[in-house]
């Protein structure tokens, strides 16, 4: 099958996906408390993943080449939307206090490093995500929608683009970043129809706001938590601009 008939057919559900989760999302958005919320986040990621593993129609052409402990994309510049990074917080939040203090102040950290950095910037400096504890994601059963579509079919690609001025030249498996990429974009546009707060935002500066709150969720309702700062630097621009 030529590449652009399954670049067609991968994309033949994305638009009905991120329609599909953007209904749930909105109406979900108004009465969003605690358990709620935790349900919320759930059965999204529960939706986007057992839709990616029906990918019968559109198997990969090569074998993912990603693995437990192989984490040379996790130095990337990534987008989350206000209620990934929420989510995220309250995962850190609910460690143990030593796991808690030592990840809180990593994201610190990392955070004085890659403040206003671009995507470019972040792939060169190669600073490793302060979520990732041993070469693994400490917070894998909620990463972002961003780090579940990113794959590879060659793990030499991804050696040479680390930490190099033109990062990683992936051959990716386009059905697992499209699945993702509509979820994610199905919670944006639900959340923009609720109202609320829907800018992508670079996940440790997101991760820095959020968790300055002991309950990020209820500060984030309040407008107590604003995650303007923390915009993906193209939004920023684009606001910037239409100023
Ligand atoms: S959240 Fe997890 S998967 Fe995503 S970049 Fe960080 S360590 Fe990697």
């Amino acid at each position: 099958m030529g590449e652009a008939k399954r670049k067609q057919q991968s994309g033949e559900y994305g638009p009905a996906l991120t329609a599909g989760v953007r209904r749930n999302v909105a109406a979900a958005v108004p009465t969003l408390t605690g358990a709620k919320f935790e349900a919320l986040m759930a059965n999204l990621f529960a939706f986007a993943e057992s839709t990616f593993a029906s990918p019968a129609k559109d198997p990969p052409r090569r074998a993912i080449a990603c693995k437990a402990g192989c984490a040379y994309c996790c130095v990337l510049y990534v987008q989350v939307t206000p209620l990934a990074a929420i989510r995220l917080a309250q995962v850190l939040q609910a460690m143990d206090p030593q796991a808690r203090a030592a990840t809180m102040a990593r994201v610190e950290s990392v955070y004085t490093r890659v403040r206003g950095k671009d995507a470019g910037a972040r792939n060169l400096l190669a600073i490793p995500c302060p979520l990732m504890v041993d070469g693994r994601c400490s917070v894998y059963a909620d990463r972002p929608f961003a780090c579940r579509g990113a794959n590879s079919a060659d793990v030499e690609a991804c050696r040479a683009g680390f930490g190099s001025d033109h990062g990683p030249k992936l051959l990716a498996y386009i059905h697992q970043r499209q699945v993702f990429a509509a979820v994610g974009n199905g919670v944006a546009q639900g959340l923009r129809d609720a109202g609320v707060q829907d800018d992508l935002l670079e996940l440790v500066a997101a991760l820095s706001l959020a968790l300055a709150h002991d309950d990020p969720l209820a500060a984030w309702r309040s407008g107590a938590l604003d995650f303007s700062s923390a915009r993906c630097l193209e939004v920023a621009k684009q606001r910037a601009s239409a100023r």
